[in-house]
């Protein structure tokens, strides 16, 4: 447990809602491991106090930085003096840090996202990819893609005017060309042809942890290079992952991309390198009890 005193330098994940996140787990395990004088909080705070929260943030001399999960990641652009060209592509941020100008954000989910398939052997320049949901960490999810050479990439996704508004922000921001967007209606044919499909929708997790964006069915028509990579992390093994598996298809969760771009966060933050392991054993500890 850390040791909270005057000096300690306040870190925190801002959400809405706010209690499924792990992060104060894997942080506060890096920090007593570092033996630094920080504190990593949960807060939970609605969309329309964003703005006067992270004000009043500023107000706090100790407040270090931050987090942002959902709905905050776009919303918080506007409020920061300065966001890096990374988070800009991807027009999201998740993570802030306080500077002498005011406080600048990036976006640490690209990195964490990447960091499991960069292990893979794949020729990704012949890997089309097929995104469910057209969210904050579908924008990231894209800008991954992209930078791994991606040649075409689907957005899934079940409202019309939202997808058309992913489209023309992220072709904007990404001069991405290579994107389409489709209803669930089509997913049957693009599944098809898919090297890679995403997750970025909530279901298998939370009040939806028996949901599945994909029907049995439907995932006996992906080709069996396929990978299936699910951004829930809890539980570990969803059931569109169950499906996967059942179907010898690879598999990936969320754990691996929360690690990582946790991990990016506090570099980013404390610029010391971040005990991953650590990290790692809190995170599959605490899923390992619930
Ligand atoms: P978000 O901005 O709220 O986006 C969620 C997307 O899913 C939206 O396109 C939404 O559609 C769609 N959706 C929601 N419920 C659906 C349903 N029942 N059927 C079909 N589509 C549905 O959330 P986010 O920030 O992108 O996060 C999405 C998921 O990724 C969450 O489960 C989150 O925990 C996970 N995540 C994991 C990591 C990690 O480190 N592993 C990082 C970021 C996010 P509408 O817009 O039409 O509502």
């Amino acid at each position: 447990m850390t040791h909270i005193q005057a000096t300690t330098k306040l870190l925190a994940v801002i959400g809405s809602p706010i209690s499924h996140s792990l992060s104060p787990i894997m942080h506060n395990a890096a920090i007593a491991h570092l033996g630094i004088d920080y504190a990593y909080l949960p807060l939970e705070i609605e969309i329309q106090n964003l703005a006067s929260a992270v004000e009043g943030l500023a107000r706090i001399n100790n407040f270090a930085g931050f987090n942002l999960t959902i709905p905050h990641k776009q919303e918080i652009m506007p409020l920061l003096t300065q966001v890096t060209a990374i988070a800009q592509a991807v027009g999201a941020v998740n993570t802030v840090k306080r500077t002498e100008k005011g406080w600048i954000g990036t976006n640490t989910d690209v990195a964490g996202f990447l960091a499991p398939l960069r292990k893979l052997d794949r020729d990704w320049q012949k890997t089309p990819v097929v995104i469910l949901g057209n969210g904050g960490a579908a924008r990231a999810v894209v800008a991954g893609c992209l930078e791994l050479g991606c040649p075409m990439i689907h957005v899934v996704g079940r409202d019309q005017t939202k997808l058309q508004q992913f489209q023309q922000q992220v072709t904007a921001q990404m001069h991405d060309y290579n994107l389409r967007v489709h209803a669930w209606a089509s997913l049957d044919t693009l599944l098809e042809v898919a090297g890679l499909v995403v997750n970025t929708t909530p279901l298998g997790m939370g009040k939806d942890v028996l949901g599945s964006p994909l029907t049995s069915s439907q995932i006996t028509k992906l080709p069996p290079q396929a990978i299936v990579y699910d951004l829930v992390y809890n539980p570990r093994q969803t059931k569109l992952l169950q499906l996967a598996k059942g179907q010898g298809l690879a598999e990936i969760n969320g754990l691996e991309m929360l690690l990582h771009q946790g991990a990016l966060a506090l570099e980013f933050w404390v610029d010391i390198p971040a005990p991953i392991k650590i990290m790692q054993l809190a995170l599959e500890e605490v899923l390992t009890r619930a």
